[in-house]
């Protein structure tokens, strides 16, 4: 049976060889199992629903959650003579008339739709009267909300097991840290399934850290230094999108954006441009890159901090899926913690923002740990993970210095907390060293237990810990008569003894590669 996939795998993709899991996914799809398959973004996870669609009698559904890459896809099935379509909302009426007649006269080997369509009655309908394969989920992690897409159609994909054929789920992601993982099983509803991690680790990839105050000398010195190279450069938000794009246009680069404030029309003619070599650098928000095969990126760089890891990973990720080297790089300034917590309280009603909150702080930890960055991030996925440290991120490449604050930073902020964070620094600092004054008797701030508990540091040393709180985003100071210092969701979590604070301090370089730290 595998023999004949193999077969496949030649005659129309013209591949010698399976790569890393697609040959246990594919058997066991063929002999009638349930799959939930974690690979890495560029690991092939396409060729392990499509070979077996095309083996099996019937069609194959596959729910994807991206319609401008349907297309895409299909185009490229048609290319290799797979009888294939997609339904979604950008066909007229006629069109999809014709797809739905054909494809009750078993046409299609793959039909691709939008999660969206599993509300409609009259697909579920079309559904009961064709024979169906298999349903494919691509981006499973879609259907959890502690995924970073979470996509509430999804859910309606366990009701396609009522429709009346023994039907096989299989299902794919990147991203599957245990509580993703687990929902997918129980939400999708999988059934005794086959379950393959082909593994995180991106062996090419350089992972890179840096703490930039002028991100945008460091993107041009960059961009400057790979001129013919291509790459990405993922912004946080449209504006920074804008201006970042702008600046590097005007700085003579053929550089190209993609943010969804753009036209349809002008999105699509910008990644057009990046993806047949017209631009060598797309700067976009993460609306760009999910499912986009264009496997020679040289270079992926973060403006900002991404919301968690995972959301990191994969946009990291979509940098040398050929295998060869490519760079990894996240530029990270503390303004990056506050944006995001931002962007989690302003939220829908929808996400569950405790969930969204502890995610962040990974992310923080992984901006501010002074341990292997590769080791760190996958470990996140991988619990199991014990490789040794890659002596390639930027961590491994530096000697830094980290300094513990963390519980010089819970006393400050419980201070703020017990003072009602109704004050500014110098009051702060007064209750901290037991002052005297008399404003501070008459608050009867001298009878808090946080009166006097810094009272051996220095006033200097106890103004540059607290603005190091703020510039980290634990801290916010708001009212400009008045300062007052607030707490952040990052600072409640320090006080709750959930988040740790690192000053980080890059002390050297090392210029040898194979310099072992631990040595
Ligand atoms: P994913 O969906 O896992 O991100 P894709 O299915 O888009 O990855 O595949 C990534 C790239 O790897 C594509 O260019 C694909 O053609 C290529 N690829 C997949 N399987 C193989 C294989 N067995 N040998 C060589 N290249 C492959």
């Amino acid at each position: 049976m595998i023999n004949n996939a193999l077969e496949l795998l030649k005659k129309y993709y013209g591949f010698e060889s399976f790569r890393n899991g697609q040959e246990e996914v594919i058997h066991n799809i063929l002999t009638h199992k349930d799959v939930l398959a974690i690979m890495p973004t560029g690991g092939g996870k396409s060729i392990c629903y499509q070979i077996p669609a095309m083996m099996m009698e019937g069609t194959t559904i596959v729910i994807s959650p991206l319609i401008s890459l349907m297309k895409d896809q299909v185009d490229t099935l048609k290319q290799l003579n797979i009888p294939s379509a997609f339904i979604n909302s950008s066909l007229s009426l006629s069109e999809l008339r014709r797809i739905i007649h054909e494809a009750e006269n078993n046409k299609y080997k793959l039909i691709y739709v939008a999660p969206e369509r599993l509300e409609n009655e009259n697909f579920i309908e079309l559904i009961k009267n064709i024979k169906i394969s298999m349903i494919a989920v691509d981006e499973a992690h879609c259907v959890s909300q502690w995924g970073h897409d979470f996509r509430p159609s999804y859910l309606k994909i366990k009701n396609l097991r009522g429709s009346g054929q023994n039907l096989i789920i299989s299902s794919f992601t990147a991203t599957a840290t245990p509580s993703v993982k687990e929902d997918i099983i129980n939400l999708i509803g999988l059934k005794n399934h086959f379950e393959i991690t082909t593994g995180f680790d991106r062996e090419n990839l350089t992972f890179n850290v840096l703490r930039a105050d002028k991100k945008l000398s460091y993107i041009l010195k960059y961009v400057e230094e790979n001129k013919n190279k291509q790459g990405i450069i993922y912004c946080l938000t449209r504006k920074a999108t804008e201006e970042v794009c702008n600046k590097l246009v005007s700085s003579g680069f053929n550089a190209v954006k993609y943010h969804a404030g753009l036209s349809d029309m002008e999105r699509n003619k910008n990644q057009d441009e990046f993806l047949y070599d017209n631009a060598n650098i797309i700067v976009a928000t993460n609306a760009f890159g999910m499912g986009i095969d264009k496997s020679d990126i040289r270079y992926v760089i973060h403006y900002n901090m991404p919301k968690n890891i995972e959301s990191y990973y994969q946009e990291a990720g979509r940098a040398g899926r050929d295998g060869e080297p490519a760079d990894c790089i996240l530029l990270f300034s503390p303004s990056d913690i506050v944006m995001n917590n931002f962007l989690i309280e302003n939220s829908g009603e929808s996400l569950d923002k405790s969930k969204e909150y502890e995610k962040l702080r990974e992310m923080i930890n992984y901006c501010n740990t002074d341990k292997c960055l590769r080791k760190f991030v996958i470990s996140y996925f991988d619990k199991s993970y014990d490789k040794e440290n890659c002596n390639n991120c930027s961590n491994c490449l530096s000697d830094i210095e980290s300094t513990d604050i963390t519980v010089e930073a819970q006393k400050i902020l419980s201070c703020i907390y017990r003072t009602g964070q109704r004050f500014g620094m110098n009051l702060v600092i007064d209750v901290l060293k037991g002052s005297n004054n008399a404003k501070i008797k008459s608050l009867n701030f001298n009878t808090l237990s946080t009166y006097g508990i810094m009272k051996e540091y220095s006033r200097e040393t106890l103004n540059e810990l607290i603005s190091y709180l703020v510039s980290d985003g634990y801290i916010n100071i708001t009212g400009d008569k008045y300062p007052t210092l607030n707490i952040l969701p990052s600072g409640f979590f320090t006080l709750k003894g959930k988040q740790k604070v690192i000053i980080k301090k890059v002390i050297s370089k090392k210029t040898d590669k194979n310099h072992d730290k631990s040595a």
